[in-house]
């Protein structure tokens, strides 16, 4: 299960190949980075007000799918505010005192970066607490009748938050960040220009046409559209002559087993097994995950943000259940009794 999941061309978690280039891959300012305009405005105003006040920025918090740019966006912040970025993640802050450690060693202004943010303890989120409204650290000495608790100021920083999974957040949590932004999937039109651009920078010759069949199979995210481009750039240097036209391109997504929408073995598999086991569904995310031998978060995080925005899947508090447009996707005829009872669920 391990090595399948690792070996998913589609996957939008990070991935250890996505390391190689990524450096130059990933946009240098706003300008660069594609797409998001909502996002991107927002984030605009919400700077220049800061700096017009001369104050640090607010508490901000990005949400969305993994892969979408929620660490590029942070790290462009900070340039654009001229601030130095530290960055970290839940799960890496063990302990209380590591978090005291980070806030501590935080110049005015700083960013202070945490990915998948739902992750942090409960002991590491209290200290959090004090830091982001009055930037100060309450520390008890001592236990027992003795204890006493001393404040420590902290200088004035910013906290970006990102993670997939608002929702799993504590209140008291989400509550402290003065600005919440979501991410969502590209569109395929933004994806192509990522494509253009990536391929620009890895210099490969890539013509709009083949830009746009990666488009198509990259899951409306921008990590997995730099790492496909990737792959069909060995196809068309080892069995073409290294330009990726639409036909080179199609053909390279086909050898690796990735249809035409993007769609992967797992994807399939998945909707496979709520039509042939459940007849269309519902179906719970815990049987459909022992089924399959994935993670339920996998399902969950990966697989299905992308069938929903297809409209192949929808979740419903009894299950998850698949649509018309999955079996025609995948060929298999409509069976009356399913027909009736899957619109009957919408
Ligand atoms: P997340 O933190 O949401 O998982 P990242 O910020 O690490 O995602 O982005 C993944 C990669 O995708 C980046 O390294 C960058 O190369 C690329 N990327 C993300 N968003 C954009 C964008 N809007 N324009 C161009 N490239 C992007």
């Amino acid at each position: 299960m391990e090595n399948d999941f690792e070996m998913r061309l589609v996957e939008p978690e990070i991935m250890s190949e996505d390391f190689e280039g990524e450096v130059t891959l990933r946009p240098s300012s706003l300008a660069e980075f594609l797409g998001q305009e909502q996002v991107k405005d927002n984030l605009s105003v919400f700077m220049t007000a800061a700096k017009q006040r001369g104050e640090v920025l607010d508490h901000l918090l990005l949400y969305g799918p993994p892969g979408l740019g929620k660490t590029t966006l942070a790290r462009l912040v900070a340039h654009e505010m001229g601030v130095n970025i530290r960055i970290t993640s839940g799960p890496a802050i063990e302990k209380p005192g590591d978090l005291a450690a980070l806030l501590t060693n935080l110049a005015d202004n700083d960013i202070l970066f945490i990915d998948e943010i739902h992750r942090l303890s409960r002991s590491v989120e209290e200290i959090l607490y004090p830091a982001l409204e009055d930037f100060a650290l309450d520390i008890i000495i001592g236990k027992g009748p003795s204890a006493r608790s001393l404040r420590i100021n902290l200088p004035p920083f910013t906290l970006i938050g990102a993670t997939t999974r608002a929702g799993q957040m504590t209140s008291p949590l989400r509550d402290r960040f003065g600005v919440i932004l979501k991410l969502e999937l590209y569109k395929q039109e933004e994806i192509a220009k990522i494509v253009t651009r990536s391929a620009g920078i890895l210099g490969v010759n890539c013509d709009d046409a083949g830009a746009f069949e990666i488009a198509k199979r990259s899951r409306g995210t921008p990590r997995v559209a730099n790492r496909l481009l990737k792959r069909v750039r060995d196809y068309a240097q080892v069995l073409s002559d290294g330009v990726i036209t639409d036909e080179v391109a199609i053909d390279a997504l086909l050898r690796m087993d990735i249809d035409d929408i993007g769609l992967d073995n797992i994807d399939r598999r998945l909707m496979r097994a709520i039509i042939e086991h459940y007849n269309g569904g519902p179906v719970g995310l815990e049987t459909l995950a022992a089924m399959l031998g994935e993670e339920a978060i996998t399902l969950e995080d990966v697989c299905e943000p992308y069938l929903m925005q297809l409209g192949y899947l929808t979740r419903t508090p009894r299950g998850r259940c698949v649509t018309p447009a999955a079996y025609s996707h995948l060929g298999i005829a409509l069976q009356q009794d399913t027909q009736t009872s899957l619109f009957n669920q919408e």
